[in-house]
């Protein structure tokens, strides 16, 4: 099948052209470096099936023009899928698939890579000794063992995150909408998502976002966190509403954050932004706090995970084009 593939970085054109080219170049890939909306649908013209990424578009408007064109399939290169309009889809008669499993270990070690790094700030630590600085002020952390962690969301990625937290002598909260034995088994215990709040040290997200857990993280509910909390968000962006966030970190309700996803990230993120003037004052505020870890949208970026998603959509596209069933990958 044709197919455009959006918000193709360098790596994203090597490894899924290699990845075509091992199930014998089966499909003519379109490899275009712009983020897909509205502005650029028109560029699928001539495909049938669109290759997506987290940021891009999938409203209904985007869908219709998609759909206009003939598009009839579209795969999107991760495991969330909220930025996809399923409804829209439905209704139009495309079929959307995506990733539905990659290297867990690549997020959930991330996780715990942000929580050391903003714990005993080592990013700071870092750029002082490159600056020929060794003062340890302003540096201590504390222990991780010993204290409790809360997972929130302990499908496959929380519960390898709550294991490596195990390891490191923590107690593990969790908290699910539908619970996974393999969490109780290393030891974890469900509680009230307000419970975990009020007994976490550290809290890390890993549910997925929808309308039940939009913006979960709130002024309300980080009242609620125990005072000098540090929150971890791998997640998606929309967790979390930011501007409360900031609010308890000035307060030191929060005593740091670390976050890999944004919710205003589409226009930021998997570009490089540093010769601009950045106008999202949220995200500038966030990065000026000593105590506040900003990755972009990375945790997934390891060689496993891009070389099984690269795999997992040329899969999607076979059986797409063949008319065999996407099963757990089947979305719409
Ligand atoms: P998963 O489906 O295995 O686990 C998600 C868990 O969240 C499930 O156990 C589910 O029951 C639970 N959940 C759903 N609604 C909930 C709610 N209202 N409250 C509490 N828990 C709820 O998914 P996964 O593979 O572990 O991925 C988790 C999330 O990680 C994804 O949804 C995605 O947003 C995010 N992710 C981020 C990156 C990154 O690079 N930063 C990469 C991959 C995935």
């Amino acid at each position: 099948m044709k197919t455009a593939v959006y918000s193709a970085r360098r790596y994203d054109q090597t490894l899924l052209a290699r990845a075509n080219d091992a199930a014998g170049s089966a499909h003519e890939l379109v490899f275009l470096q712009d983020r897909l909306d509205p502005g650029t649908a028109q560029l699928a013209s001539g495909c049938q099936a669109v290759a997506a990424f987290v940021n891009d578009d999938l409203g209904a408007a985007v869908l219709e023009r998609l759909s206009a064109l003939g598009v009839r399939f579209v795969t999107t290169r991760s495991t969330g899928f909220n930025h996809i309009d399923t409804q829209a889809a439905r209704r139009l008669g495309i079929t959307v698939a995506r990733v539905a499993d990659y290297s867990p270990w690549s997020v959930a070690e991330f996780a715990v890579g942000l929580l050391l790094a903003v714990n005993r700030k080592i990013a700071r630590a870092s750029m002082r000794t490159r600056e020929g600085n060794f003062e340890l002020e302003g540096l201590m952390g504390f222990d991780l063992h010993g204290k409790t962690v809360g997972v929130i969301g302990t499908g496959k990625i929380g519960a390898l995150f709550a294991r490596i937290m195990a390891g490191f002598g923590c107690t593990v909260l969790g908290s699910d909408v539908h619970p996974n034995p393999e969490f109780e088994a290393l030891g974890g215990r469900y509680v009230s998502r307000d419970e975990l709040f009020a007994a976490s040290d550290v809290i890390s997200l890993h549910c997925p976002l929808t309308e039940a857990t939009r913006y979960l993280v709130n002024a309300q509910t980080l009242a609620g966190t125990k005072p000098g909390c540090i929150l971890v968000n791998t997640s998606r962006g929309g967790l979390v509403d930011t501007e409360a966030a900031i609010a308890a970190l000035k307060s030191g309700q929060l005593r740091g954050l670390a976050i890999d996803v944004y919710e205003q990230e589409a226009s930021l993120f998997f570009q490089d932004l540093s010769s601009t003037i950045i106008t999202d004052d949220v995200i500038q505020r966030l990065v000026s706090f000593p105590n506040v870890i900003v990755t972009g949208h990375q945790a997934f970026f390891t060689e496993e995970a891009i070389g099984q998603i690269m795999q997992t959509t040329i899969a999607n596209l076979n059986d797409f084009a063949a008319g065999r069933p996407l099963g757990e990958r089947l979305v719409a």
